[in-house]
């Protein structure tokens, strides 16, 4: 049979090979990233169906994303003899596909999927009503910190009278967090992160149940191991107990999720609970140049808590990986899309190269050229745009006012700036319209309980109507100051102990705003960027040949010829609050941050270009540390 995949193209060294047929058993692969750990889960399933005839229905087969699912049933497809039915029967998906299917099959919590928390605003609406009994501000406290943490209490099977609160901040967290689940069990509603806890507490409160699946599933195959949670591990501990039969694949240092709960060392200590594995491990880097392997090991080897591995490549290229120095994030996104324009005029095919970044915000300056370029690109589905941020969206929309008085929704925008409820809103109206006054001109009538309040609103409404004869950099600069805007930001920031998040977007906004005259062009450019967005998501379903645009987190296990990382700077890679707590004496986070870089730099196949910018959010940046052992100091 492996003769037969060889004749199809796919090759399996001896390692690879002695993985795949050897299916008696637990299996651990440890191995560097491209060295075929994907291949041989693919390759092994297909030799399960195929040469032993093992009943599709018995395997279970998860991949980290659902993409990564139907791109494994492709695969599949594409091999010899292999039949659609099969495929079809085989259990495939992600963790939360899997079990969210086995639970509704039991009905066992009544949820019904309209009932599903399916978006983060639907989650953070129900902490602000419950953070209303601490008096909580609605826009000062962090509450998307807040749903990250109480994601990683889930995933680590902590309820809420198990956790113990470190901080003020956990305080506060952990009783939004009962708060929540009491509201879900009262409405019937559901999240994510139930779907899991779910399966483990039917499989945990009713032993049949557990058991009907322990005779079902006798093989396990898990790709990207190292980034698999408690409640994911104790699932698949249960399930297999009977057959004894999990194959795990995974590198510790691709270990990218653990603000989600993730944890490598069920990886590394696979051993501990699955005795009598077998572990191999692959050293033969088949997706990258020599040149690349060697760069990204020695990044990697930096890290303190990690396996070493060797790893050899396959081959040279021409070109090894390169930095470059553009002046900012815009003259970074211009080099890079006419070195795509050339690169794609030779002959390239434009879904060879992605653009990778360490957050969705990075990407506005690359987003901006490549929709006015004639390239076809896509993203991420989940990601917004730049000027739907939060603070983003406030600052533009004082703005808006400045140039419209009467604009009702910029105005409802604000009005947390100024420090005054969404009911006032009417008080404004009647005003307005009583008096014949524009929107604006009506704040400024208020009658609020603080003489000292009112004097704040008059200075606001001044400050607010000079900004039109200004140009929209000096506009935001004078939003900033005037009304506060980063003392309001500073408050939410210390709340978490981490930086300020929108403080960061509206230092990208000035950035972008640099580029126009008027405070008008900027706003079109919003609107019809914002509007591009949505229209690109919308087709990238479709778009099978054009460049990828992807934070590194979703480019995880996934390949290109090309690859550029924008952003090499302290500050963004790593980011700001892993420095943060480095200087605090933990270096946990700046390896994580490591881990990163590292995934994203193997994910190229030939060439890998690494732009490190000598300003960013306009301010001098610096090279990011991990690149100043491996490249030599710029001339
Ligand atoms: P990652 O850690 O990034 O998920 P991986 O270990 O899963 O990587 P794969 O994606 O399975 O690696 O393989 C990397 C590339 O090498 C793929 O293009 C794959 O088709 C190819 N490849 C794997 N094994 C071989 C082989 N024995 N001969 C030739 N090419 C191979
Ligand atoms: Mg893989």
């Amino acid at each position: 049979y492996l003769h037969l995949l060889e004749k199809n193209n796919v090759f399996l060294d001896e390692s690879q090979a002695d993985a795949v047929s050897e299916t008696k058993g637990s299996l651990l692969v440890l191995a560097g990233a491209g060295s075929g750990k994907t291949r041989v889960l693919t390759a092994r399933t297909a030799y399960m169906l195929d040469v032993e005839q093992i009943d599709p229905h018995s395997i279970m087969l998860v991949t980290f994303t659902s993409k990564a699912a139907a791109e494994m049933k492709n695969r599949l497809l594409s091999y010899p003899q292999m039949k659609k039915e099969k495929i079809n029967q085989l259990v495939t998906g992600t963790f939360h596909s899997i079990f969210y299917r086995i639970l509704m099959y039991h009905d066992a919590q009544n949820w019904s999927s309209n009932k599903l928390l399916k978006k983060e605003w639907q989650r953070d609406k129900i902490l602000k009503e419950a953070g209303k009994e601490l008096n909580l501000s609605e826009k000062e406290f962090a509450y998307d910190l807040a749903l990250q943490q109480i994601g990683y209490w889930k995933n680590s099977l902590l309820m809420p009278h198990e956790v113990k609160p470190a901080t003020d901040f956990e305080e506060k967290a952990v009783f939004l967090y009962r708060k929540y689940e009491e509201y879900k069990d009262r409405e019937g509603h559901f999240d994510f992160d139930d779907m899991l806890i779910g399966c483990y507490k039917l499989f945990s409160s009713f032993p049949s149940i557990l058991e009907q699946y322990q005779d079902r599933f006798h093989y396990f195959l898990i790709d990207e191991f190292q980034d698999i949670n408690k409640v994911q591990y104790e699932l698949i501990k249960l399930l297999s107990r009977k057959h004894k039969n999990v194959c795990a694949v995974g590198d510790d240092d691709q270990s990218i999720y653990s603000f989600r709960g993730s944890d490598p060392s069920y990886l590394l200590d696979f051993e501990k609970d699955f005795p009598y594995a077998r572990v191999v491990t692959l050293d033969q880097n088949y997706r990258s140049s020599h040149e690349i392997v060697s760069t990204s090991n020695q990044m990697i080897a930096a890290n303190k808590i990690r396996r070493t591995k060797k790893m050899k490549a396959q081959f040279s290229s021409r070109m090894p990986p390169a930095l470059f120095f553009p002046y900012d994030e815009e003259e970074e996104a211009t080099m890079i899309v006419t070195d795509l324009q050339e690169r794609i005029a030779n002959g390239a095919s434009p879904s060879d190269f992605a653009i990778l970044y360490r957050t969705n915000a990075g990407s506005r300056a690359v987003f901006e050229r490549l929709a006015s370029s004639n390239l076809p690109f896509k993203v991420d589905l989940d990601a917004d745009s730049f000027y739907d941020r939060y603070i983003v969206k406030c600052a533009l929309a004082f703005l808006k006012i400045s140039l419209n008085e009467d604009d009702n929704q910029a105005l409802s925008d604000i009005l947390p700036f100024l420090f005054l409820k969404q009911a006032v809103l009417k008080d404004i109206k009647a005003i307005s319209i009583l008096q014949d006054f524009s929107f604006l001109e009506a704040i400024s009538h208020l009658k609020t309980a603080h003489s000292f309040q009112e004097k704040k609103l008059i200075k606001a409404v001044t400050s607010i109507r000079t900004l039109k004869q200004l140009s929209p950099l000096t506009a935001i600069e004078k939003i900033e100051k005037d009304i506060g805007f980063l003392d309001f930001l500073k408050k939410r920031g210390n709340e978490s102990n981490k930086l300020e998040k929108g403080s960061d977007d509206l230092k990208d906004l000035k950035v972008a705003a640099k580029s126009f005259d008027s405070i008008d062009a900027l706003l079109v450019h919003a609107e019809h960027m914002s509007a591009m967005n949505k229209e690109i998501k919308n087709l990238s379903k479709h778009f099978t040949e054009a460049i990828t645009l992807s934070t590194i987190h979703r480019a995880k296990g996934l390949e290109y010829q090309g690859v550029y990382i924008i952003g090499a700077v302290d500050g963004s890679l790593p980011h700001d609050f892993a420095l943060d707590s480095y200087r605090n004496g933990d270096f946990t986070a700046i390896e994580e941050e490591r881990r990163l870089f590292y995934v994203a730099m193997t994910r190229a196949r030939e060439s890998l270009f690494i732009s490190v910018p000598s300003n960013r959010r306009g301010k001098k940046a610096n090279r990011s540390r991990f690149l100043i052992p491996l490249f030599k100091k710029r001339k």
